[in-house]
């Protein structure tokens, strides 16, 4: 398992109170549905299953939200990570609208999951996706046409290099495009809203229960270090922290690390003048934002090795810089890393692996979206309603090259030559 553990350093967990904290297993439990990974997927499982009644349990390796889901950049994307158009192509025009109904059903419940449950979180609305280069231009505006006439989405508009730039606070970027259904929120305290509300309605919540075997069959197996779970159903939603656990997830979903920044609160309101979210066309994506206080948090640089770089604000501040010049002399208060999970198509990976297990892995950068969604997906497969685990099945994931053992140097040297073309 990569990186595992508190994700140490972060300013979202300097930022909030001490959360609720639950016990380690210790004993035989039996339940219905037992949950691997106390992230998002995992908690929107529980929460929705909860709801329906059924007994639900959550064992999470380390503590709630320490995954990826506590220490992201915070920002909501549209859509699913397949563009549209691409989706068409691959399945026709009334599976790719289902896709996309489904993308924009994640946002709206995301909001209602919010309101529901009272998890305050920090959101602002609107996302700026910032182009590095002129060429980006024709794809977003393809893009803008597109799902403005196939699907009626209005909430996309063009941005000249002026208006980017005044936008943002620099003078880099050669034009953009502005979501208005984007944005961003504290990706921890959502963690935590949806943790402290499966746990009001019923889902018992483990901490330092590491999952380290599951036995398949009629009902399944869960063994951690002090005690064992038995169920009728398994929830694998432990996303890029969960190597070693199923072959069938190693082959086909990979983590990579990502690394964040925080500087200390800005004087000046020029970077960000709307409080907009903001993402770059990169390969290696640049994305920034401020948060309550004001200080710019700015995610960029990643890598493809089982350990983090030694000085995480000094890699990611070089981003930062480019951007940026005129931070050169404010103080970098917090940096921290954390490991997502993506897919060889950039496609998420879920599937029934067998009749009593059922995983989703691999969103790439757009799991604060959709994995709370996805969770509840799963969840309702459980519940004889698999529509949807059965149209996300039909998405292409191949396995990496190399298979299991040797997936690593292949996907290291792909995804370098990739970063690489963001330079030239
Ligand atoms: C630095 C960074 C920035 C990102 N920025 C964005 C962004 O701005 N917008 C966006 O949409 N997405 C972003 N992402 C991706 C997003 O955070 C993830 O897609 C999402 O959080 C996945 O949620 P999850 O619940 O599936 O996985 P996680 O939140 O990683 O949760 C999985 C949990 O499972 C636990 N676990 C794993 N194996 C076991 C086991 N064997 N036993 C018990 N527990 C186990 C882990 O400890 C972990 O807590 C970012 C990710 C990172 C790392």
């Amino acid at each position: 398992m990569l990186n595992a553990g508190h994700p140490e350093g972060s300013w979202y967990r300097a930022s909030i109170d001490e959360p609720p904290r639950y016990p380690a297993l210790d004993g035989d439990l039996r339940v219905d549905v037992a949950i691997v990974g106390g992230g998002y997927t995992g908690l929107g499982a529980a929460l929705e299953l909860t709801q329906k009644g059924v007994n639900v349990a959550v064992l999470e390796a380390a503590e709630i939200g320490s995954g990826a889901s506590g220490r992201n950049g915070g920002q909501m994307h549209m859509g699913q990570r397949l563009d549209p158009e691409t989706l068409e192509q691959m399945f026709g025009e009334d599976v790719a609208r289902q896709f996309w109904d489904m993308a924009m059903d994640a946002r709206h419940s995301l909001d209602a999951l919010m309101a529901d449950h009272g998890i305050e979180c920090d959101v602002r609305n609107g996302l700026i996706h910032a182009w590095h280069k002129p060429r980006f231009e024709a794809d977003d505006r393809a893009y803008a046409n597109f799902v403005q006439s196939r699907y009626g989405y209005n909430k996309l508009s063009l941005l000249s290099r002026d208006a980017v730039n005044a936008e943002l606070g620099t003078d880099v970027y050669h034009g953009g495009l502005f979501d208005a259904g984007g944005g961003h929120l504290h990706p921890l305290k959502l963690a935590i809203g949806m943790a402290k509300a499966a746990a009001g309605k019923g889902a018992q919540l483990f901490e330092r229960s590491q999952v380290v075997r599951v036995e398949d069959g009629a009902t399944p197996v869960l063994h951690t270090a002090n005690g064992r779970v038995t169920c009728d159903t398994v929830l694998l939603c432990g996303n890029g922290y969960m190597e070693g656990l199923s072959e069938a997830i190693d082959s086909h979903v990979m983590p990579i690390n990502n690394f964040i920044l925080t500087t200390a609160p800005l004087k000046d309101n020029a970077i960000l003048r709307s409080n907009y979210a903001a993402a770059d066309s990169r390969f290696v994506v640049n994305y920034w934002r401020k948060t309550r206080d004001n200080r710019l948090l700015f995610g960029g640089g990643e890598n493809y090795t089982p350990w983090f770089p030694k000085d995480i604000a000094g890699f990611v501040r070089r981003n930062m810089l480019k951007i940026y010049p005129q931070l050169a002399d404010v103080e970098i208060t917090h940096a921290w890393g954390g490991t997502l999970a993506i897919t060889m198509s950039r496609a998420p990976f879920v599937r029934q692996l067998s009749p009593n297990i059922f995983v989703s892995a691999g969103y790439s950068g757009q799991g604060v979206v959709l994995a709370p969604y996805f969770g509840r997906l799963l969840a309702r497969a459980v519940i004889g309603n698999a529509r949807d685990v059965e149209l996300l099945g039909r998405l292409p994931t191949p396995a990496f090259f190399g298979g299991r053992a040797l997936r690593w140097p292949a996907l290291v040297a792909g995804l370098s030559y990739y970063a690489l073309r963001d330079r030239l």
